[in-house]
């Protein structure tokens, strides 16, 4: 779509605390649309209807942005020419626009107080009637008002929306919605306590910061007529509006912190990439007409286009996102993966945590509870056999914590199919020669498989020699294969774990001679 150019685009959340991830994907929308044009990608915080501190809340909004290569040119801690970024910081702008709105006539100072308006909301429910301010206000003689002012009445400014009137919106994924003003409420723009509310304050940065291009989802819609107005009213040209589709949960209703993670932060804990985020993200609600799902940032500058946004709410499928985040795994060059795993080692309790003031990368880390210590080349080989598998980096706690602890697990799991207790026993004794012949420094995978494979083909099914094996080293239903575990286990740590697993064997299945054991 060509569009004209300057092109200035915004990203406005409300400080909650967190970054919504249904805003990462507004705010990426808003990013590609400004930096495919060689435009300007601002980040404003709308923090006029809360009373938390912004700046603690605004700190999960930086940070996420950043996280995802959402580089912002202007914004509260960046900087630049229409500062401040924060609207909290920019109160006087609005009352001065909105006493501008009163002085022409396009709004009016109302004493009603929430009692008054809670009362003709109920009495209009009762008449079956939609709520709606009834602008008795309006009807205020001029010394009325000045009196009720000059005696500091608490007060709101209203706009005044005109009877009847068609308002036409042109949105670049909606095409043109109309609306009647006769379904629009007389709007509070100024609060009592001096604070705007949205609709004045979006309209009245949008202009002053020179916004080109508003990319926002589909529940502000209904209030964009009202903003049409507001913009006429000031006598300015409006920006173009895009209202994106919504984010849904599978059962199509819409994403909330409830129902699951809708936390930027709680996608990046779990070992999420930016490179797959993005990606996924920029499928809710978009899609370039072709067979193609891997896009890069650099592809999506090129490809991205409001023209195939859709108007349909968009699935959010965990799913899929698993699986972007499995393909960009993949990618990641190993030592890089190794070092992206470390911290997630470290959390789930596999290594110890290095002193951060350690600037120096370790080389050796310790296992905690234990006198072990192991290298980064050998945590380099652990993260090489999980890189095929892994959804997430947190992953890589469980799936890995045999290689670093003696873990327990039920002796059925050594049981290959329906095979007999005593018939795994004799195989695992078999296993456990072959391990002792072979020398630690010959302890690869090639040479266990060499040496074992044609031992396990003897059995009708190799998975008789096999299962057995991996489980004794894994302790987990699913893993790498035996070959590979005991090679980074080495010698003595495979030839332990099997002896264990005899042991378990040896243990009768009788389950009151558990008991009795269990007694004394
Ligand atoms: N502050 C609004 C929000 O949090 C912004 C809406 C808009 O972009 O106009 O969604």
């Amino acid at each position: 779509m060509a569009l004209a150019l300057p092109i200035r685009t915004r990203f406005a959340p409300s400080p909650t605390g967190y970054l919504h991830i249904g805003g990462l994907r507004t705010a990426l929308y808003s990013y590609l649309l400004a930096k495919q044009n060689n435009g300007q990608f601002i980040l404003r915080l709308e923090d006029t209807d809360l009373k938390r501190q912004v700046e603690d809340a605004a700190e999960a909004i930086y940070s996420g942005l950043k996280w995802a290569g959402l580089n912002y040119d202007e914004g509260p801690d960046v900087g630049g020419s229409f500062e401040p970024y924060i609207q909290s910081q920019r109160l006087e702008i609005y009352r001065e626009r909105a006493d501008k709105l009163v002085k022409n006539g396009n709004a009016y100072y109302c004493f009603c107080d929430e009692t008054t308006l809670e009362q003709m909301r109920q009495e209009q429910i009762a008449k079956k009637q939609a709520p709606k301010y009834d602008r008795r206000c309006l009807k205020l003689s001029k010394d009325e008002i000045q009196t009720r002012l000059k005696n500091n009445e608490p007060h709101t400014i209203r706009m005044k929306i005109p009877d009847n009137r068609v308002i036409e919106v042109n949105d670049l994924v909606r095409g043109k919605v109309t609306y009647n003003t006769n379904e629009l409420d007389d709007q509070v723009l100024l609060k009592s306590d001096g604070y705007p509310t949205y609709h004045l304050a979006v309209v009245v940065d949008d202009h002053l910061m020179e916004i080109s291009h508003v990319t926002r989802t589909e529940e502000w819609l209904p209030s964009t007529p009202k903003h049409i107005l507001l913009y006429e009213y000031f006598g300015w040209t409006p920006p173009q509006w895009a209202h994106l589709p919504l984010l849904l949960n599978p059962d199509k209703s819409k994403m909330s912190k409830r129902k699951g993670d809708v936390a930027v932060e709680d996608y990046i804990k779990k070992g999420y990439l930016p490179e797959a985020m993005i990606n996924f993200l920029a499928f809710l609600g978009w899609n370039p007409g072709s067979e193609k799902e891997i896009y890069s940032m650099e592809e999506l500058l090129k490809d991205f286009s409001l023209e195939k946004v859709h108007k349909a709410g968009a699935i959010f499928n965990i799913e899929k996102l698993n699986w972007y985040n499995q393909y960009y795994i993949k990618q990641v060059p190993l030592e890089e993966l190794a070092k992206l795993c470390i911290p997630y080692m470290q959390g789930s309790g596999l290594i110890e945590k290095f002193p951060i003031s350690n600037f120096q990368f370790p080389n050796k880390f310790q296992i905690p509870n234990s006198k072990k210590e192991v290298d980064f080349d050998w945590l380099k080989k652990i993260v090489a056999l999980e890189q095929e598998r892994m959804k997430y980096l947190s992953e890589i706690g469980e799936s890995t914590k045999f290689f670093f602890h003696t873990t327990e697990y039920d002796k059925n799991l050594l049981i290959w199919k329906d095979s007999p207790e005593e018939e795994i026993k004799n195989v695992l004794q078999k296993l456990l020669e072959i391990l002792e012949k072979i020398s630690q420094d010959s302890f690869t995978k090639e040479k266990l498989q060499e040496l074992i494979m044609p031992e396990a083909e003897k059995f009708e099914n190799r998975g008789l020699m096999l299962w057995p094996f991996r489980a004794a080293l894994s302790g987990q239903k699913a893993s790498p294969g035996p070959f590979e575990i005991a090679e980074i286990l080495g010698k003595e740590e495979t030839i332990e774990k099997v002896k264990k697993a005899i042991e378990k064997l040896q243990i009768s299945p009788n389950p009151s001679s558990y008991q009795v054991r269990g007694r004394l």
